[in-house]
């Protein structure tokens, strides 16, 4: 392989029934910044069936290029059919760089991707940077420039690793929903929109759909809540999940929580935040009854306006806060709601 042939940054611009995920406009807002360093191009994979007509959105928002693949055999995302839809796409057009989210579609397709062109991925990233490898120079080891240095939470979130692809294209990986910012589309802008169709053999290992039975969600999304009022453990029960609910309606917020609140069985996993939940970015996020773990600041530390309640004066979520309260929950929440309806009238 000469890693002298592969250029440019790639993203996988990930449809579901011919509407673009969100995922897709982060992941253009990041390979653009990655693009810059490189001196190069940034292009989207739209894989899909009578997709073609995204191709403006996603030069909106930052693609120089799109590859559209369309096929009626990726009418719905299977693995089989899509995993040699990228995989044809990278061996045809050589990417430096290819970046997938890290949803659903995305966990299953980049390792499969990432095995049949025989390159390394790295899962669930969390920063994207162009740097040196090894980062420190080290004896022994030659350094390599202009690599894709890749940082993910590792060991059940008690480190960071930085991980590089140094002897392998393209440098792989899938990113967080959540954590990287779209840029602000840019209306009218026009991609150069190439379409490219390695054939399709339908065989066994396609698999057949019978049947599409969509999940109504009873839940918010919190990633694209403005002010998120979270509870922990401290909140004590689910009943008492009221009063933040109150506090939240008082100040057109939504409610969201920590893993052990999920893990009690008092809210759903959808309204989880932190590593293993989603990662938000509010303007103004209240941690009330949560200590602050790692694994779960790893999720919010980036919201504009961090205000916590906490009764443990020494709780690490203070940390991260921009205002602390040390106080009973069941005092202060309710007392800061009544204060905020007053004021309202
Ligand atoms: P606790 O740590 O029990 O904290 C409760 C807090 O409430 C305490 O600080 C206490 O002082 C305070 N409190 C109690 N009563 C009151 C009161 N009356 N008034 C005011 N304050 C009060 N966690 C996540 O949140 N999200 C994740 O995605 C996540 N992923 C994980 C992944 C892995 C691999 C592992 C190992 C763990 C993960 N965790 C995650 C769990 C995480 O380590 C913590 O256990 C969890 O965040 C703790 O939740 P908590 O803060 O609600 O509870």
């Amino acid at each position: 392989m000469s890693l002298e042939e592969y250029k440019g940054v790639f993203i996988f611009a990930q449809q579901v029934d011919n509407h673009i995920d969100n995922i897709a406009f982060e992941l253009l807002g990041k390979a653009k910044d990655l693009a810059a360093p490189l001196n190069t191009q940034v292009t989207a994979v739209l894989i899909g069936y009578q997709v073609k007509d995204l191709a403006d959105q996603l030069a909106e928002y930052g693609a120089d290029r799109v590859i559209v693949v369309d096929d009626p055999e990726l009418k719905e995302y299977r693995t089989e059919p899509y995993a040699h839809a990228l995989s044809s796409v990278i061996n045809e057009y050589k990417p430096d760089i290819m970046l997938v989210g890290a949803t659903a579609i995305g966990r299953d397709l980049g390792p499969t991707v990432s095995a049949r062109v025989k390159t390394g991925l790295t899962a669930d990233c969390t920063s994207l940077e162009i740097g040196d490898f090894p980062i420190q120079p080290r004896e022994g080891v030659e350094q390599k420039h202009n690599q894709l240095l890749m940082t993910r939470p590792a060991f059940g979130g008690n480190t960071i690793a930085t991980i590089a692809c140094p002897d392998n294209r393209p440098q792989m990986s899938t990113v967080r929903p959540g954590v990287m910012q779209k840029i602000k589309p840019i209306k009218g802008a026009k991609a150069e929109v190439v379409e490219y169709n390695p054939g399709f053999t339908p065989n066994n290992k396609y698999v057949t759909i019978e049947e599409v039975v969509k999940k109504v969600s009873e839940t918010v999304d919190i990633q694209k809540a403005k002010i998120l009022v979270s509870g922990g453990r401290g909140v004590g029960s689910p009943e008492n999940f009221e009063i933040l609910k109150d506090l939240a309606k008082a100040i057109g917020g939504e409610v969201s929580c920590s893993r052990a609140v999920v893990d009690n069985g008092w809210l759903p996993k959808d309204l989880q935040v932190g590593q293993t939940g989603k990662t938000v970015r509010p303007q103004i996020y209240f941690a009330i009854g949560i200590s602050g773990a790692i694994q779960h600041t790893a999720g919010m530390e980036d919201s504009d306006l961090i205000i916590a309640i906490n009764k443990d004066e020494t709780a690490p979520i203070f940390d991260v806060a921009d205002i602390g309260i040390v106080g009973d929950l069941n005092k202060i929440v309710p007392k800061l709601t009544a204060d905020i309806l007053a004021a309202q009238q």
